[in-house]
């Protein structure tokens, strides 16, 4: 089927070095031959070997746009699996605007955002979670969710998705082709082979699930909240841990008005720490924002680090913060470990408090410790970049839920000993689920909105 021509700007609409105007589609080569002269006079574009760069100049009709470089790329061995030509001019905002609309009077229609990738999609060359991971990438904002969506985008989810779904239809055939011809095909001690595959397939599925947590954590990063009374040492703990990787350091609008958040990466591990704006005045979080605020905060820290000074004994304010903590995953920071020991690690275990880590801000002391244990915490002491599928993105985590509950319908039939077409209905189900992951199995309507969500030109 031939499809339109599209064209789109691929780089930021802003001034910069090079500015690429993308095109792709059956017409492509046509397109390029009209707006483009190659310094080479006898050059046909449309001759060139694929994967290769020619020098011009880029024309709309008889007036000069620009000197560019342009790059062929034919299908199927292309972005899109179509031909696709880029054109790489100087980076104005106005350059690229002119470019782009003469290769439209050329014959190209506008791309939608992400209709690059869609089309790629559809034309077979990647699955929908590899499609997902394009955009994933482009908005990692850390290493490891760079490093996820990269896996991700060379079709790690979708090839064990897939694998979990040939073995579930393969079962299906066995049912529909054993009641279509019984004298050829026995049930007999099925339902035990069922329930046993049935069952890895579960067991796969929930380990998917709970790496998600890890996966949401790592790409998100872990909220943490810092508490403690006054002049325990707040300030001096987020700067010490501020100062581990500055380079990275960025502020993010907060949660509520009154609090940012600074983002900052410990071993590989992004922790978003809640840093009240005003607390810096009184340095008390409950006095400043309130207790209702301070809760609200609370409720959405997966971490808190309450710091104590070692050095002065515990009181009521001590006493308030451990009552809004008491529910939360904590790690109490012995602050002060240079002075004297008035509060002992003891105290603290008297209270109820199981991690707790001896620390001086000042002298910088124990802050490897606290590391180690924010690992052992939230990656049993093992952050893995490599080996582990994470899912990270909601959607498929939904659909992985719901192919879970079909299985699990499927078990409850086979113990209570329903006929076999009872089990083919729910194991299409959860096959349909996770198609939904891959794309195999996804309406025209969710298409459109996954790609809607992709920048232009991509
Ligand atoms: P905050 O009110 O909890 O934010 O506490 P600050 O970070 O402002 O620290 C209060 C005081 O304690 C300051 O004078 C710090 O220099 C001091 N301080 C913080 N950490 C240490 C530490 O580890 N050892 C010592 N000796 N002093 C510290």
């Amino acid at each position: 089927m031939k499809s339109n021509t599209i064209a789109a700007i691929a780089t930021p609409m802003t001034n910069s070095g090079i500015g690429i105007i993308r095109i792709s589609g059956d017409e492509a080569l046509d397109i390029i031959e009209k707006v483009f002269k190659p310094k080479k006079k006898d050059k046909k574009i449309k001759d060139v070997k694929t994967y290769t760069a020619h020098y011009g100049h880029v024309y709309d009709e008889s007036t000069l746009l620009d000197e560019c470089i342009v790059l062929v790329m034919k299908g199927p061995h292309s972005y899109t699996a179509e031909d696709v030509v880029e054109i790489n001019c100087h980076g104005g905002v106005v350059v690229m605007k002119k470019v782009l609309e003469a290769v439209f009077k050329a014959g190209a229609t506008p791309a939608e955002p992400g209709e690059f990738t869609k089309r790629a999609f559809l034309n077979g060359r990647i699955d929908l979670s590899e499609a997902e991971a394009v955009m994933d990438l482009i908005q990692s904002k850390n290493e490891f969710a760079m490093s996820t969506s990269l896996k991700q985008l060379e079709g790690a989810l979708g090839k064990k998705i897939t694998e979990i779904r040939k073995q579930i239809i393969h079962s299906v055939a066995f049912i529909e082709s054993a009641l279509d011809d019984p004298e050829h095909y026995s049930v007999d001690g099925f339902s035990d082979e069922l329930k046993d595959q049935v069952e890895v397939i579960i067991n796969q599925l929930n380990e998917f699930l709970e790496n998600a947590d890890n996966g949401r954590i790592l790409k998100e990063g872990i909220q943490t909240v810092i508490v403690g009374k006054p002049n325990a040492g707040k300030s001096s703990v987020l700067n010490v841990l501020l100062g581990e990787e500055r380079a990275i350091v960025t502020d993010i609008a907060g949660t509520t008005r009154d609090t940012l958040e600074e983002s900052i990466q410990i071993k590989g591990i992004p922790l978003n720490i809640i840093d009240t704006a005003g607390i810096r005045d009184t340095n008390d979080l409950i006095e400043k924002i309130g207790v209702d605020k301070a809760k609200d905060l609370l409720t959405k820290a997966d971490l808190v680090l309450y710091v104590v000074d070692t050095s002065d004994p515990l009181t009521k304010d001590d006493e308030e913060i451990m009552e809004l903590i008491e529910d939360k995953q904590t790690i109490v920071l012995l602050n002060k470990a240079d002075l004297d020991q008035v509060v002992k690690v003891s105290d603290l275990k008297e209270k109820g408090f199981e991690q707790i880590v001896q620390i001086s801000a000042k002298e910088q002391t124990g802050i490897e410790e606290l590391y180690q244990l924010i690992q052992d915490i939230f990656f049993e002491g093992h952050v893995s970049f490599n080996d582990e599928i994470y899912l990270t993105n909601m959607r498929h985590k939904t659909e992985v839920s719901e192919a879970l509950k079909s299985l699990a319908m499927v078990l409850q039939s086979i113990e209570d000993g329903m006929p076999e077409d009872f089990f083919s209905i729910d194991l299409l189900d959860a096959y349909e689920h996770l198609g939904f992951i891959t794309g195999e199995s996804v309406g025209e309507d969710l298409v459109n909105e996954i790609f809607a969500e992709f920048c232009m030109g991509k």
